[in-house]
């Protein structure tokens, strides 16, 4: 109920424009948001990997219905990988398709990821693409696929969401033909009719398609994001990854900036490659609203913060 009611929040515009005036609010998201500038964002990228992780840097933003913003968030990304590359830091990026125009016009938003993903391969990095909700999963999946064996980059990755029916079936394929892959339970609110509504049926799901991604690394065939805090199904991981006789250089686990961060520390220190999502930018809303819909606690830390101040 919680859970539902704040998933709504997160795309009600009037929840949003109380929420970026607040500067309380503000201060208490940070502790899931890097910063509002990209130079804050660095700053966390270096911490990052002077404790031995990676990171994947996301510039917040989405469903943007105008051409120009679009066109203003891949010059930000341009910009990124610019610094990113400059200094030298051990960081990709991740982002949403629906922040450069695809809700506007696909071939804008195709022609976007094309400068993306050559400036990235420029300087040897990979992009991620966020996996946002339903109605969007089949035209990420049509433009990755587009981009990757269509227009030849090897350096785009993709997310799949173990909640959807569909998953088992995307794994599948994308684990035989090595692609790239994130995946994660899924963050969005989303009908029976698409999405196991059951947190153990999700559970279940991931598992079987983690190892799926795990077998298809050890065959040579991609580098697969294990992402998730959930320590049953990383202890899982590793525990087949060794049955198996997998190195744990063929995948790696991935977390949320400002989640599980002694988790984060263990795993790194144990050897795992250990890579952070850390957004950042003035359009964090959205993606606040989330992290405390998965989970109540967050809420209390919220609302307890704003009681402290
Ligand atoms: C690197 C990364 C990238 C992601 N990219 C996407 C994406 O592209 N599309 C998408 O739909 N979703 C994405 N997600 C979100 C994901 O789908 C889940 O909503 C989120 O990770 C929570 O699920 P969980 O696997 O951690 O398991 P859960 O069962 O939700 O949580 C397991 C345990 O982890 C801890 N935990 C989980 N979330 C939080 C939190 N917010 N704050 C504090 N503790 C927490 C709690 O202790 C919880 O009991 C991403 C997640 C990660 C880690």
């Amino acid at each position: 109920m919680l859970r539902a009611f704040l998933l709504y929040l997160s795309h009600a515009g009037w929840a949003r424009s109380i929420a970026l005036h607040w500067r309380l609010a503000r201060a208490v998201a940070l502790r899931f948001v890097a910063g509002e500038t990209q130079e804050q964002a660095l700053d966390a990228v270096r911490q990052l990997n002077a404790r031995g992780m990676q990171a994947t840097l996301d510039v917040l933003g989405e469903s943007i219905t105008d051409a120009a913003q679009a066109t203003a968030m891949k010059d930000a990304y341009l910009g990124l990988l610019g610094a990113i590359c400059a200094a030298d830091l051990q960081a990709w990026v991740s982002l949403k398709l629906t922040a450069l125009g695809l809700d506007i016009d696909a071939a804008l938003c195709h022609e976007n990821m094309r400068q993306i993903l050559t400036k990235a391969r420029e300087c040897g990095l990979s992009v991620t693409i966020d996996m946002e909700d339903h109605p969007y999963t089949q035209r990420t999946l049509d433009l990755f696929h587009a981009l990757r064996n269509g227009d030849g980059f090897d350096n785009v990755r993709t997310v799949i969401q173990a909640y959807l029916y569909r998953s088992d079936d995307d794994i599948e394929s994308m684990a035989r033909e090595g692609a790239g892959i994130r995946l994660c339970k899924g963050a969005y609110k989303e009908p029976a009719a698409v999405a196991h509504p059951k947190k153990a049926d999700v559970d279940a799901a991931y598992v079987r398609q983690m190892k799926a991604l795990l077998d298809a690394a050890h065959a040579g065939r991609g580098y697969p994001g294990i992402a998730t805090h959930d320590e049953a199904i990383i202890d899982e991981a590793k525990r087949y990854a060794a049955e198996q006789g997998i190195a744990t250089e063929a995948y790696e686990f991935q977390m949320l900036y400002g989640v599980r961060i002694a988790l984060q520390d263990q795993l790194a220190a144990a050897g795992y490659g250990m890579r952070v999502y850390v957004p950042f930018g003035t359009q964090w809303y959205p993606y606040f609203v989330r992290r405390l819909a998965e989970r109540p606690a967050n809420v209390w830390f919220f609302v307890s913060n704003l009681f402290k101040r």
